[in-house]
């Protein structure tokens, strides 16, 4: 019987090429915790446990705290059975679900490995390649801001995430300028805008209004409403021509469901660094069944969290919206695995199959 033999966790701080601003807050660090799971036989995995405004709860410290108190609850049991005890796991500790997550990566891993199976070909090896956007944070400053187009278009990336404030003429600014750079720079571009819950019912008609006004083509809006405002998103959602995507809503299956129940969204970001992997499969089933969009995300990750998001939106090629940029905002090598990086692609190469 193959056993998890132990289980080692290590602190990972990495600056961020540019300050990650969204109208939830600012940073200009990555910070997370590697979780590497080992086997009786050898075989290992990996996962990451990021640090995010999303979930203000998981810092460092409670990370490390939490993952303390429960690896030794898993040490000598079969591999084969980790997913019931990370579901347990949820059921018990509400407020780690990333925690958890970067967890379940790292246990999946080592269980598919047992299978001889690799991670592209769980979920299906349907695409070798997709394509990502990249994010320009909240930036207000003009030389930042150009710095980080200038990047971001040097970079060979067509397809632009804004984060936006909520404050709406300052909002209505940084997208009329960017537009301006872009069209400037760029035959053809797509923009998507990500409230992050910063927005109310009222001040995102009004922002949607001026955004129909200036002629802004967007392309999806993630996230406007406070994550429990369903009132508000049910009334957005009839009102909005601009697809709206949930992100922070939705964390898991039950709220999935919950969403769809209420119609209340165009489509939902699934992140594994949120959600792991099989609620993040729970997620896009439902999803799915009600003919929503799906969008692939990520949190402020190194490329041990962001793979598991390329394997998985190459390997079941069915996202519509590709966002899996944490890697650009890192220095990086333009390789990791067999995955290789071209901006904006990423290539799953099949040499090493
Ligand atoms: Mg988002």
């Amino acid at each position: 019987m193959t056993l998890i033999k132990d289980i080692s966790i290590k602190e990972v701080i990495r600056p961020l090429m540019v300050l990650f601003s969204t109208s939830l807050g600012k940073k200009n660090l990555l910070k997370s915790i590697i979780v590497k799971v080992r086997l009786n036989n050898g075989l290992e995995g990996t996962g990451e446990c990021p640090t995010s405004f999303v979930s203000r709860f998981e810092d460092l410290e409670s990370i490390k705290g939490f993952l303390k108190k429960i690896l030794p609850g898993l040490i000598n049991t079969p591999i084969d059975i980790y997913n019931e005890k990370i579901g347990l796991l949820r059921k018990d500790y509400r407020d780690f679900p990333m925690t958890i997550s970067g967890l379940e990566v790292a246990l999946f891993r080592a269980y598919l490995k047992t299978l001889n199976k690799n991670e592209h070909q769980f979920w299906g090896s349907k695409t070798n390649e997709i394509e990502t956007d990249i994010t320009i944070p909240f930036i207000t400053e003009k030389e930042p801001l150009d710095r980080w187009l200038r990047y971001s278009v040097k970079k060979g990336f067509k397809i632009f995430k804004i984060k936006v404030s909520g404050h709406i003429e300052e909002d209505i600014k940084l997208l009329s300028y960017i537009y301006g750079f872009l069209s400037n720079s760029l035959g053809a571009f797509h923009i998507r805008l990500d409230g992050n819950q910063g927005f109310t019912a009222h001040s995102l008609m009004r922002f949607l209004e001026k955004i129909e006004r200036k002629g802004f083509d967007i392309q999806l809006f993630e996230q406007p409403l406070l994550k429990n405002d369903y009132k508000g998103m049910e009334a957005v959602k009839k009102n909005s021509r601009i697809p709206i995507i949930l992100d922070e809503t939705v964390f898991n299956g039950d709220d999935m469901t919950r969403v769809t129940s209420y119609g209340l969204c165009d489509g939902v970001n699934i992140k594994v660094a949120k959600s792991g992997v099989s609620e993040s499969l729970n997620i896009t089933n439902t999803a799915r069944k009600h003919g929503l969009k799906l969008m692939v995300g990520c949190m402020t990750e190194t490329m041990v969290g962001l793979s598991t998001g390329i394997y998985m939106a190459s390997g079941n090629g069915v996202f519509d919206f590709v966002d899996l940029d944490s890697v650009f905002y890192l220095h990086h090598k333009n390789i990791y695995d067999d995955i290789l990086l071209k901006p904006p692609f990423f290539v799953i190469s099949t040499d090493k199959k």
